[in-house]
């Protein structure tokens, strides 16, 4: 096999913060051809450090941070951070993807992952300038927010330095915090908590490498062609570049007190229009060699700051699901939570999981005492974010987040919580999408999400494709949702594994239906074989592809066997009032189907739900089996440890 040298594949760095002792290496030339890089790398380094139910705080837990093997290239939107860690936030896997800068400098650097162990005794932060890597005193940075974080190093090193780090939120544990790249990309899933816990405040990088592709021409030549798709599609300009995802605010029905009502396009309130967020816009911004610029930068004239992407997903988790509606307002509450370090979704959706618990009498008076619980307090809500960052009064309950929320006021308040392996997601009729968006919800690897299969992408390009797109699908060989909706799930699964082990944004890959050359051009997975082999002088076909995208899901699965995962936990939530009729009962058996007929695709026990040995052989991966098959697991409950 052909050795990856010199396109900065491959190279990992493990930093030890209990001893201060940094070690570089290099994966071996198979596991670049096995796990890609990016994601594949972090859920590989996971699966062997990381044994089954540790606390996630303790210094036993593993924080990942790759780039992806294309991050940093020519090709347009190869700008993602994968961070993964044990989530403090459900005790499964827990990664989170993130845009900026960081990915491509820290390719530039020479590394493509960062491995941190151990804890620090005292705070600390990671320089690292090329072959330069120190571990340096952070004293003087714990206690600062996320962008006053980005300030002082761009002080210390100058203004070319990119930086990954925690606000307050994760210095003070709250299991939803999140790791910030550069003041405004946010990774989800609780990893904040991890930095914290570890007293690590931040990693600062610089790197002044080029990256060549072994095969320039061929390389550049794609990497062209996908730029001019971008540079040419309006469809794709309009809805990215100029509305971003506030196009979700009239298209995916933002929900309303608690999820108790999807909002259509004529019912959403003024405040929550896409043109009352479009007011406040002063600028787009894009992370690194993205053509579209999603972001907007906004401005607040209340207390004269500037923010960044604001998303559907904030508008609608701090705004129309706690019946706010005041737009400067929303948007001061994804700032504070930005600047604090905190995940927006978990934060709004446990906010308002806490008001319907007390306006249910679920939450006694006492239990809130001092704070508002009223829906649509927008000043209350203010004040709750800030006591939940640092862990303040009735904020150090909210500050576990969502499920372990629920649990510190037993099974009344559980049967509200409507989460995938203690993931908040909302709840959805099992029929919507024939069945494939709440599904891809009960099989992620992360806990409910729905980035990890793009399965609403179906719903909403159904509407919207053009004639080269479905000459596009058809050269792809993508199932179609509604005769085959497992099918259909399990190719957005790899799909969207690849974009993560690759580095590449999932916007490129609202994709694999509409917007990727390389799908209706190259069929998406020979495509990318082609784009690897290119790049890496590695063979790469597109069964290679196919397969290290399975290989990584497996791993996931089986990491999470490890922590406790049962066949049970792939269920589905719904408000108890409707889970009690026979339409909610035929909705359950119908999602147990498509569960049965997922796992037995993915070449799992449909009674345990653990990956069979023959699969996993199959993948060459047999070393996995070993750890799982015939073990029994003590069963998930959600993360191991206490802090509230
Ligand atoms: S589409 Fe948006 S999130 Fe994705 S790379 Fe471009 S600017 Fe970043």
């Amino acid at each position: 096999m052909s050795t990856p040298s010199g396109r900065n594949i491959g190279n990992i760095l493990v930093i030890d913060l209990t001893r201060e002792k940094i070690v570089k290496r290099e994966a071996s030339p198979e596991t670049v051809k096995q796990y890609l890089g990016g994601r594949g790398f972090n859920s590989k380094a996971l699966f062997d450090m990381i044994p089954g139910r540790i606390d996630p705080l303790s210094p036993e837990n593993v924080l990942a941070l790759a780039s992806g093997t294309l991050a940093g290239t020519a090709l347009p939107m190869t700008s993602r951070l994968h961070i993964s860690t044990l989530s403090p936030l459900s005790g499964i896997l827990g990664d989170g993807n993130a845009g900026g800068e960081f990915s491509a400098m820290l390719k530039f650097a020479g590394y493509e992952q960062i491995i941190v162990t151990g804890r620090a005794e005292k705070p600390k932060y990671v320089f690292i300038e090329d072959d330069e890597v120190e571990i340096r005193d952070a004293e003087e940075l714990w206690g600062l927010t996320t962008g006053e974080t980005v300030d002082w190093l761009r002080d210390e090193h100058g203004d070319e330095v990119s930086v990954a780090g925690i606000g307050p939120a994760g210095e003070n544990l709250v299991r939803f915090a999140t790791t910030m790249v550069d003041k405004y990309h946010s990774g989800a899933r609780g990893s904040g908590a991890v930095w914290g816990s570890k007293n690590l405040k931040a990693i600062a990088v610089i790197g002044t490498k080029g990256i060549e592709p072994a095969d320039p021409e061929r390389f550049y030549k794609m990497a062209k062609e996908d730029i001019d798709y971008f540079n040419r599609n309006d469809f794709v300009r309009r809805i990215y570049s100029v509305i971003g995802t506030h196009y979700g605010l009239i298209q995916w029905y933002p929900s309303w007190k608690y999820f108790q009502v999807p909002l259509s396009a004529e019912e959403l309130p003024i405040g929550l229009r896409p043109q009352d967020l479009a007011e406040y816009e002063v600028g787009r911004t894009q992370c690194f060699s993205c053509p579209l610029a999603c972001k907007d930068v906004y401005y607040l004239p209340s207390t004269g700051e500037y923010g960044t992407a604001s998303e559907f997903e904030s508008i609608y988790a701090l705004g129309s699901n706690n019946c706010i509606t005041d737009t400067e307002e929303i948007l001061r509450m994804e700032h504070m939570a930005d600047e604090y370090g905190m995940d927006v979704m978990t934060l709004g959706d446990t906010i308002a999981l806490a008001r319907l618990l007390h306006e249910r009498g679920i939450l006694s008076d006492e239990d809130v005492k001092g704070v508002s619980l009223e829906w649509g307090d927008a000043e209350g809500q203010i004040q709750l974010i800030e006591m939940t960052a640092y862990r303040k009064g009735f904020g150090n309950k909210l500050a576990e987040g969502y499920r372990n929320f629920a649990k510190l006021y037993g099974e009344e308040a559980l049967a509200y919580c409507y989460d995938v392996k203690g993931v908040n997601r909302g709840w959805y009729e099992v029929n919507f999408i024939k069945g494939i968006f709440t599904l891809s919800h009960a099989t992620s690897t992360r806990g409910a999400d729905h980035l990890r299969g793009r399965s609403w992408a179906y719903w909403e390009n159904d509407k919207l494709m053009d004639i080269e797109v479905v000459r596009g699908m058809l050269e792809a060989g993508l199932p179609d949702y509604r005769k085959d909706p497992v099918g259909a799930l399990i190719y957005g699964e790899r799909a969207c594994t690849l974009a993560d082990s690759l580095g590449r944004c999932k916007g490129s890959i609202n994709s694999w239906l509409q917007a990727v050359p390389l799908v209706w051009k190259y069929p998406v997975f020979k495509g990318t074989a082609m784009l690897l082999t290119a790049f890496t002088g590695m063979e790469f076909t597109e069964k290679d592809v196919i397969d290290a995208t399975d290989r990584i899901y497996l791993t996931e699965m089986a990491f999470n066997v490890k922590q406790g995962i049962k066949k049970k936990h792939y269920d589905v939530k719904f408000p108890p009032e409707f889970a009690a009729t026979e339409r909610a009962k035929a909705q359950v058996r119908r999602h147990w189907e498509l569960v049965d007929e997922y796992l037995e695709r993915r070449g799992c026990d449909v009674e345990t739900a653990y990956p069979k040995r023959e699969t996993l052989e199959g993948l060459d991966i047999g070393y996995v089996a070993d750890q799982i098959e015939g073990k029994e697991f003590p069963e998930w409950d959600g993360p191991v440890g206490e802090v509230a």
